[in-house]
């Protein structure tokens, strides 16, 4: 075993993921990049680490046999499992009455069912201790029109993130979760693109006076896996630029 710790970052090829993953490998950890789009996962790997510091692994998180092979090649190829970070997301626009059955089970099969088969299994191989960081978003606490099947994903991850912290702490495993605000990554281009959000209004409802970046929730993320939040288990870190404080 050895003495550097090992992080597994889901939807890592982009994104928020891609920058966690390159703010670990920065700390020092290696990391496993797990991410469904094969070239964007393989990319990312191979600017922020490559061979020694990153594996890159194709591969849908609502899909067990790929968490499992994603786990097994975290362990095999770099020697442990001390962090898991559940980022991988997407969000699907519509009402209830417009979403299709298929829509609502994908959008919380990728959101809620992938965090909770990424832990399954990455739990048994946390030998020393661990932790858990759950990436929800601050519509788990306000909510946005057309979006209820990605609100209902996103609080559930809170549900997650308490019961996962009490049944696991005994194990020396953390568990906590962090809520962003609007991040500038492609998701939010996609929104922005589509018309399901304005660029202008975005930017008005961050006290702050700017749209987040995908490092200010990568270093949220850093302090929560590190031996600064020993204590912290069980919480909801909102990393949004004051925006759930005022209300919408
Ligand atoms: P992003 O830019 O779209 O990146 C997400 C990454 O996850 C993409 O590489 C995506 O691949 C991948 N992915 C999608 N489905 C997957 C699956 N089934 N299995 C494995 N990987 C999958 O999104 P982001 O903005 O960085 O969001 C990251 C997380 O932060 C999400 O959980 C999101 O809900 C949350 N969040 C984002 C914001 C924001 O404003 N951006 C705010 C609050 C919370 P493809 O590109 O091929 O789909």
């Amino acid at each position: 075993m050895s003495e550097c710790k090992t992080a597994l970052v889901t939807g890592a090829g982009s994104g928020i993921g891609a920058a966690i993953a390159e703010r670990f490998v920065a700390a020092g950890y290696r990391v496993a990049l797990f991410d469904i789009n094969a070239v964007t996962v393989r990319e990312t790997s191979a600017r922020i680490g490559g061979p020694g510091k990153t594996i890159a692994v194709d591969g849908d998180v609502s899909n067990e046999e790929h968490v499992q092979r994603a786990v097994w090649r975290t362990v095999e190829e770099l020697g442990s499992l001390d962090v898991l970070v559940n980022n991988a997301g997407i969000e699907i626009y519509g009402t209830v009455v417009e979403l299709t059955e298929e829509q609502w089970d994908r959008q919380i099969g990728v959101n809620l069912k992938g965090a909770y088969l990424c832990s399954k299994h990455a739990i048994p191989q946390m030998r020393n201790g661990g932790a858990i960081i759950h990436i929800s978003s601050a519509h788990a606490h306000v909510s946005w029109p057309r979006c209820p099947s990605y609100d209902a994903s996103k609080a559930g991850m809170i549900g997650l993130t308490r019961a996962m912290a009490l049944d696991h702490g005994p194990q020396g495993i953390r568990v906590n979760a962090i809520c962003p605000g609007y991040i500038s990554t492609p998701l939010l281009e996609k929104a922005f693109a589509i018309g399901e959000a304005d660029r202008e209004a975005v930017l008005k409802f961050h006290p702050l006076g700017r749209i987040g970046t995908p490092l200010d929730v990568a270093e949220a993320t850093l302090f929560l896996a590190s031996g600064a939040a020993a204590f912290i288990s069980g919480a909801v870190l909102n990393v949004d630029g004051c925006l759930t404080a005022q209300g919408l």
